[in-house]
């Protein structure tokens, strides 16, 4: 039984490997040529530049299960002074504050707000549910926590999902926290949540990477720079054209972003590529600006800007990777990341400078730009899933697996490819 895998991304390693162990013939077909997608690390000796995400959370089958099938031994992301700055004052989030989870949740209680504010989180046990399902994130939190918290919560919500927080759907984006406000509140639903660790893998993401294509190149067939134009149906099954020729293939499994999988629909299947077009993405630039610790000297910090606050990034994280230096990642979003790089490497050394009050010169800069690269949980995000789903009824065989359907976050990136590896196989196994 065979299954090709078009697109060489985690999601699309992640599916590949679980097809091979499942005993399947495996094809996976990447149009660079080089495998991980935006699951990438750069090197400069023993600095890493991690140009995706760079941790991930815990969940059944995910990441940290398969690290340990490969090999790999993932460390908990060493603890981090995470900081908003909104009306030029500083307010320090709660240590293990894991929004994902819910966890830590419970400690803005111990941030300085006002005595108001205090005695409003104190009665968020007995504030209704949602009255709406899709409720936007912003209207979630101030219903729940009110206005102030909010305010102070969305910079780093912000900036953890690439684009503005308030125009998210809460269930899509944050379906645990809603659950929990449905177990007594969430404030007293956090209190009883145990710790979840988020987790990075010493030498990068691009170990995993690494990692997948070394076990996938001695079991399947990898094949770099196959771009495929167009999948078509016929009644041998599924035809995959690519530049010189087609592939024949019983299951495929489509592990694009979904603008790169509506590009691929559009000779066959036009009402996909409509369906696809729907889910919208953000730009992302991250910008590296490595220093000598004696010009930068500011310990270890991650740094969520609000709006007004004159910065042009959204989050600016320092850390040291020698003893001798110290290394600024700045991160844009929106039509900021769109700039060329040397206006962007221009705008994160005055980002540095403005948080430092002082000019300093770096010794090196990296810029990493990603357009379209986040899917962006909006309002009607379950929708658009729900018209997908009802479209891929009249395709059997044919699996999506990507960000835009898993959720936020790496984890549920395998997860969700995880299973629709299951689910590819359940399909192998019945038409047989
Ligand atoms: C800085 C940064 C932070 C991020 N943080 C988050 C986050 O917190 N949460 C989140 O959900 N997402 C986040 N993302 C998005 C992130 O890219 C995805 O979660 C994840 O990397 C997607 O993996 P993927 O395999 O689905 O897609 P990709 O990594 O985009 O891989 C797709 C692969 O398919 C190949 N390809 C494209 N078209 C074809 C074709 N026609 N034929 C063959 N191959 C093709 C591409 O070359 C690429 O290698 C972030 C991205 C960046 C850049």
């Amino acid at each position: 039984m065979s299954i090709t895998v078009i697109g060489g991304g985690l999601a699309g390693l992640v599916a590949a490997y679980w097809a091979s162990e499942a005993g399947l013939e495996v094809t996976l077909l990447e149009a660079t040529n080089s495998f991980g997608g935006h699951t990438q690390t750069a090197k400069l000796d023993s600095i890493l530049l991690e140009v995706g995400e760079e941790s991930f959370g815990d969940l059944p089958h995910s990441l940290f299960g398969l690290c340990s099938r490969l090999g790999l031994e993932p460390q908990p992301l060493p603890a981090l002074r995470r900081v908003v700055r909104k009306n030029g004052q500083d307010w320090a989030l709660p240590q293990d504050l894991n929004l994902a989870s819910g966890f830590g949740l419970h400690q803005v209680t111990k941030m300085p707000f006002s005595r108001s504010v205090k005695w409003r989180l104190g009665t968020e046990r007995f504030i209704a549910t949602a009255p709406v399902k899709d409720e936007l994130l912003g209207d979630f939190f101030r219903r729940r926590l009110g206005p102030e918290v909010w305010d102070v919560l969305e910079p780093f919500i912000s900036a953890t999902l690439g684009g503005p927080a308030e125009e998210v759907s809460a269930p899509a984006a944050f379906g645990r926290l809603v659950a929990l406000e449905r177990q007594g509140g969430l404030l007293a639903g956090s209190r009883q949540l145990r710790p979840e660790s988020s987790w990075h893998l010493v030498a990068g993401m691009g170990s995993l990477v690494e990692a997948l294509s070394m076990y996938l190149l001695q079991r399947t067939r990898l094949l770099p720079k196959q771009e495929a134009w167009a999948i078509t149906r016929d009644s041998r099954g599924w035809q995959v054209h690519l530049r010189g020729g087609s592939l024949e293939a019983e299951v495929v499994v489509l592990a694009l972003p979904a603008p790169q999988a509506a590009r691929v629909f559009r000779p066959s299947a036009p009402q996909l590529t409509t369906l696809l077009n729907h889910f919208p993405y953000l730009h992302s630039a991250r910008v590296y600006l490595l220093y000598p610790r004696s010009e930068l000297p500011l310990e270890p910090v991650e740094y969520f800007f609000a709006r007004g606050e004159g910065y042009m990034s959204s989050a600016l994280k320092l850390t040291h990777p020698t003893s001798q230096t110290t290394l600024a990642r700045v991160q844009f979003a929106g039509e900021t990341a769109r700039f060329a790089d040397s206006e962007l490497s221009r705008l994160a050394q005055n980002e540095v400078a403005q948080l430092l009050q002082a000019k300093a010169r770096p010794l090196a800069a990296w810029v990493f730009r990603q357009p379209h690269s986040r899917p962006h949980f909006t309002q009607g995000h379950a929708r658009r899933i729900a018209d997908l789903e009802r479209e891929l009824v009249h395709a059997p065989g044919l699996f999506l697996t990507g960000s835009y359907l898993a959720g936020p976050g790496l984890a549920n990136l395998v997860e969700h490819s995880f299973q629709t590896t299951r689910r590819a196989l359940d399909f192998l196994a019945l038409s047989t």
